[in-house]
């Protein structure tokens, strides 16, 4: 069982960046306003979400990290809203599979904190008072530990994971309105740095001045697309022409409804469209699908990042329209 559990667990926790996404989604998800991220030496060793959301109650302790156990499935509209990305109650019972966590957590009701072990296959094996303000921390350390390939495969791809983390971290600090987010790595004995802060603040327009500057925001204009289905479009694109080379380094962030995910085909789109003219524009675009309940369907990969969207041709077909009609402006 707990080989099948591992291997299933596989398919949700990917990587390093999937799985502090699931934690950031989480943190998100409780209402939180300050989300930290905490790695050691790039999250070989351990990494830790700290947020000063609701907190879990004593009552799910025992269940939750036990598979499918989650709080948020009420109902199946809410699975089609989509207002909390975490709804399979599947996060936390496959990070206890791959690495060993714990969560110190209190809510507004406890006069103290909580400190708890998980073993692997997520059954509670300790509790302890802590001090902690309102919110949680949920840390996990060696990931992958008890996979020796995937293991190997995570020591020697170490920068790699760690870059898809740093683009990941970006996203949401592109995105996160109201949310003061940080991320620190820790090496050697005691070398913090600070990898991002953001203050949470601002709309997406000072979101892009703070995570990339005001030089790369100033080749970028504002889009605003409607796609049949009641799905709308916005955000920036890069001007044609303009600052979007190659120096620009991987920059097209996708969201929906203020989520960070992977569209591969939609930035194929943009490649294409902007490749037409010169071969080396990099298109930096940074868009989010506003999806309000009951219109576009989406469904989306076990590990949460990939979006599928039903009536995808058209939708693609729209926002080719929305593209071009953006370029061909900016082009003169
Ligand atoms: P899901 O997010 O799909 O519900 P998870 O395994 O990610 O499943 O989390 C299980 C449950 O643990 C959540 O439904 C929630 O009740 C609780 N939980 C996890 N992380 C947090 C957090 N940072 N703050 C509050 N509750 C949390
Ligand atoms: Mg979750």
């Amino acid at each position: 069982k707990g080989a099948v559990h591992r291997i299933c667990a596989g398919q949700v926790i990917l990587d390093l960046s999937s799985a502090v996404k699931e934690l950031v989604e989480n943190s998100l998800d409780s209402g939180a306003t300050s989300v930290e991220v905490s790695l050691r030496d790039h999250g070989l060793d351990s990494f830790l979400v700290s947020d000063n959301g609701s907190g879990i109650s004593p009552d799910n302790f025992e269940v939750l990290c036990l598979k499918h156990h989650t709080s948020k499935l009420t109902d199946f509209a809410d699975l089609q809203s989509l207002t909390t990305f975490g709804f399979r109650g599947e996060a936390l019972s496959s990070l206890c599979a791959l690495g060993e966590l714990t969560v110190e957590t209190r809510t507004k009701k406890e006069a103290v904190a909580s400190h708890l072990t998980f073993d692997h296959s997520g059954l509670l094996v300790s509790q302890e008072s802590s001090a902690r303000q309102v919110g949680t921390t949920v840390a996990m350390r060696k990931l992958f530990a008890n996979l020796p390939v995937r293991s190997r495969e995570f020591t020697r791809n170490i920068r790699k994971e760690y870059g898809k983390l740093i683009s990941l971290m970006n996203a949401y600090a592109l995105i996160a309105k109201g949310v003061r987010l940080v991320c620190t790595n820790t090496t050697g004995r005691n070398m913090k740095s600070v990898v991002l802060k953001t203050n949470g603040s601002g709309s997406l327009k000072d979101n892009i001045i703070t995570v990339f500057g005001l030089s790369t925001f100033n080749c970028l204009q504002p889009v605003t697309i409607d796609v049949p289905g009641g799905c709308k479009v916005e955000g920036f694109l890069s001007k044609p022409g303009q600052g979007n080379g190659r120096n620009l380094g991987d920059r097209q962030f996708f969201f929906v409804n203020g989520r960070p995910v992977d569209m591969p085909k939609v930035g194929k789109l943009l490649n294409e469209l902007y490749r037409g003219a010169n071969s080396k524009q990099y298109p930096v675009a940074i868009l989010n699908f506003d999806l309000p309940t009951g219109t576009c369907d989406v469904n989306i990969a076990p590990d949460k990042r990939k979006v599928f969207l039903s009536d995808e041709n058209s939708i693609l077909l729209a926002l080719r329209d929305g593209f071009q009609q953006v370029y061909s402006l900016s082009s003169g």
